[in-house]
């Protein structure tokens, strides 16, 4: 049994179903708390969310996972769009793993990250948690169309190429975050490069396999046999048999009738 499965089996219960979803909401809540709240109570819940190595480090652990409920929206209207998607996202995920695998996949990058905030501490946000979801549903359902901004069809493959090209900019506006990127991205990778490896490898094999084919094929008007005698080919009649003569040349069944009158 696949570790993942034996692990499963184990703690099942204790996945949190929907967690996406809730987390989706809490962002909503926290997000018009700092968007139309009081200045006082913005600071205190920014305060209360954002992880702080000194106050983990006294005990306030949940700060390890409380900065993901801080939202990245920039508006009202940003906030609906994203959190619309992330309900959708965390549904189609638990479909197609369960609630375990979405909760493994989830909240190891999440204390990750606030792990990660400790020694270096870098402003997070919630945009890694999109970010994770939005690749590990494009590679399940690449083809899928979303309606970005509730208007535009596309592709989920497409949004995920836009993300990883914001992700790209990221790096060239400030070459060391790429630690960060791949550190964020170690969930997806643990889940699907195994796979990736795999189909990468097998597309070798297959290329390889193909090309040794296609230069076994002969151009036309290549032949095997020749008759010596009348330099007929197998092209020419495939009814023809040859035969191999003594002197190492090959004479067709006709002219082989012929001299031997038979
Ligand atoms: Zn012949």
């Amino acid at each position: 049994m696949p570790l993942i499965s034996t692990l499963e089996s184990k703690f099942g219960r204790f996945a949190i179903p929907g967690l996406v979803q809730i987390i989706a909401i809490l962002q909503m809540i926290v997000f018009l708390i700092l968007y139309a709240g009081p200045a006082e109570m913005k600071a205190g819940v920014m305060l209360a969310l954002m992880p702080d190595g000194g106050k983990i480090m006294s005990g306030q652990v949940w700060l390890l996972l409380s900065h993901v409920l801080v939202p990245s929206f920039g508006s009202a209207f940003a906030c609906l769009c994203l959190s619309s998607f992330s309900l959708w996202l965390g549904r189609v995920l638990e479909e197609a793993w369960g609630a375990f695998r979405v909760n493994l996949y989830v909240w190891w990058l999440i204390l990750s990250l606030g792990v990660w905030s400790i020694f270096f501490g870098f402003p997070l946000s919630s945009y890694w948690l999109f970010n994770t979801l939005i690749f590990a549903v494009a590679v399940l359902i690449p083809n899928e169309e979303i309606l970005l901004f509730f208007i535009l069809p596309v592709k989920m493959k497409w949004i995920a190429l836009l993300d990883a090209g914001a992700m790209f900019f990221m790096f060239l506006a400030s070459p060391m975050s790429i630690f960060l990127i791949v550190f964020a991205n170690l969930n997806f990778l643990a889940v699907f490069g195994p796979h990736f490896l795999k189909m990468w490898l097998h597309q070798g094999k297959v290329a390889a396999r193909r090309s040794r084919f296609e230069s076994a094929q002969l151009p036309q008007g290549t032949f095997f046999h020749q008759c010596s005698v009348c330099r007929k080919t197998e092209l020419d009649d495939s009814h023809l048999e040859f035969r191999v003569l003594d002197s190492g040349e090959e004479i067709c069944s006709v002219c082989r009738a012929k001299q031997t009158g038979a």
